[in-house]
């Protein structure tokens, strides 16, 4: 069952939890992912690697200009192209004139959140351009027509069974249910592409400042092929997305394949250093750079620039009860779980367009205690709500309980009193529909819609304790 991303928020989460398929696929593999993270991040000193890496962001973001610049340099010195993109329109803008400039018609691109971001595969299409995903989990829901639904496993929502469906009606296969079959023909399909691409596009996993290398890692050595393959080579890497050091660089690439799938290391790890140079036998004859910043400066202005220590690398989201009940199409956003849940309204014009994402948690923690670079999300996501509150876009009846809350619990009369009503009523409603109360009336329904609400005590903590120590002969 498909997401209607055009839902209300309440609704694409209800679909989600209606669809127990979804629910199987996503536990299943996020649990797996979560079991081999912990156990590739106890094969070494993961607290060390998690500080290490966290320090070295941190030193990034208070030195941001300056490295950016000496990037900018170091890439324009190797022979690159940089350009500044600073909204969505204009990093479309770019791409889509380096494509038109270079009459390319074929697009391969190598699986990047950024350019989901931008929505740039719609882009380009608009101009007549034919884009294709080259990553198998990405080229499997761009046939069916889907966005991601993870930050590293684009296809964790389908079960073996859906992705069947979709080869045998998109790329008219026999049908099977054999994954090095389906594989087998993604890869001869692909294949072609590569050969036809006039231009290929990926993200950045991190761009060393010192040397201008732009590294991508990925496990089916797609990316190596569409960075070096086709004529031109375009990066769209967000701006935060630097390290200083090659030595730094393998630090974040350690603690990236760790907490993203467990593994001591991807099985490619990419680095170019600018355009093909005389005497190379091949490469790309072109590199271009855009460096997007798409609401990243002003999500550090807005005091939210933790979030932007992020290495993309989904641990969180594997490790949140949230997610792991709804999936990602759920949260209607490029990026979901936790850390969508804080970037994409922090990331935004306003705060308030993604107002449902800061509830859609459960601010247990997990998040934080996965996250290789210990981001306190359950902070960031309290800071968005409270953000929500001062700019009056939290919903007026919840403004209104917590007022009416707080006005009560500043009066002990009233306290004492609403909780003797409460004790009453609740145990009177219980005894008449025999135990537990099954059904509320709204808004108080939303509770009773998943679990029973157990009645209040007959007596209060206070009156209790004053009972009890009468009993035992205390004052
Ligand atoms: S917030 Fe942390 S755990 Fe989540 S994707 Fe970013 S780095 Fe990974």
């Amino acid at each position: 069952m498909q997401v209607d991303f055009n839902a209300p928020y309440k609704n694409r989460v209800q679909q989600a939890l209606n669809d127990p398929n979804l629910r199987v696929a996503v536990s299943k593999a996020t649990d797996r992912m979560t079991d081999a993270r912990l156990a590739s991040m106890d094969a070494v000193e993961g607290q060390k690697l998690r500080s290490q890496v966290r320090q070295m962001k941190q030193h990034v973001l208070r030195n941001w200009p300056d490295y950016l610049q000496q990037l900018e340099s170091n890439l324009t010195r190797n022979g690159c192209t940089v350009h500044w993109a600073e909204e969505t329109e204009d990093a479309q803008n770019i791409v889509r004139d380096i494509a038109l400039q270079n009459s390319a018609k074929l697009v391969v691109k190598s699986k990047s959140m950024a350019t989901e971001e931008i929505h740039l595969n719609h882009a380009l299409e608009e101009v007549g351009l034919r884009v294709v995903e080259t990553d198998l989990g990405e080229y499997i829901i761009q046939l069916a027509d889907e966005p991601p639904s993870h930050i590293v496993a684009p296809v964790i929502h389908k079960r073996l069974e859906e992705i069947a469906e979709v080869f045998q009606d998109k790329l008219d296969m026999p049908p099977t249910r054999e994954p090095t079959k389906m594989t087998s023909l993604a890869r001869a399909r692909l294949r072609q592409e590569f050969f036809a691409a006039g231009m290929g596009i990926s993200g950045c996993n991190f761009a060393i400042a010192e040397t201008g290398a732009i590294c991508i890692v990925t496990n089916e050595g797609n990316g190596r092929m569409v960075s070096s393959m086709p004529r031109v080579y375009v990066v769209v890497m967000g701006i935060e997305k630097l390290v200083p050091t090659v030595e730094d660089a393998f630090l974040q690439l350690q603690a990236l394949c760790r907490s993203a799938t467990g593994q001591n290391l991807t099985v490619y790890c990419s680095m170019t250093s600018g355009p093909r140079q005389e005497g190379d036998v091949d490469g790309p004859e072109q590199v271009h750079v855009v460096l997007l910043d798409n609401g990243r400066s002003r999500m550090l202005a807005r005091g939210y620039g933790e979030a932007l220590l992020c290495i993309r690398c989904g641990a969180c989201l594997n490790a949140c009860p949230v997610y792991q009940e709804i999936g990602g199409h759920a949260y209607g956003s490029t990026y979901n779980g936790p850390i969508g849940a804080v970037i994409t309204p922090a990331l935004a014009p306003e705060i308030s367009r993604f107002k449902e994402l800061p509830h859609a948690t459960s601010l247990c923690g997990a998040c934080r205690e996965a996250c290789p670079v210990k981001i306190d999300l359950p902070r960031l996501l309290l800071d968005l709500r409270s953000d929500l509150v001062q700019e009056n876009a939290s919903p007026k009846t919840e403004a209104w309980g917590i007022k009416s809350y707080a006005s009560l619990m500043s009066s002990r009369r009233m306290y004492e009193s609403l909780g003797k009503m409460a004790s009453i009523g609740s145990n009177l409603y219980a005894g008449m529909s025999g135990g537990n109360i099954k059904f509320m009336p709204p808004p108080l329904n939303g509770w009773t819609a998943y679990r029973d609400f157990a009645p209040f005590a007959p007596k209060s903590f206070r009156q209790w304790w004053k009972e009890r120590s009468k009993l035992r002969g205390q004052t």
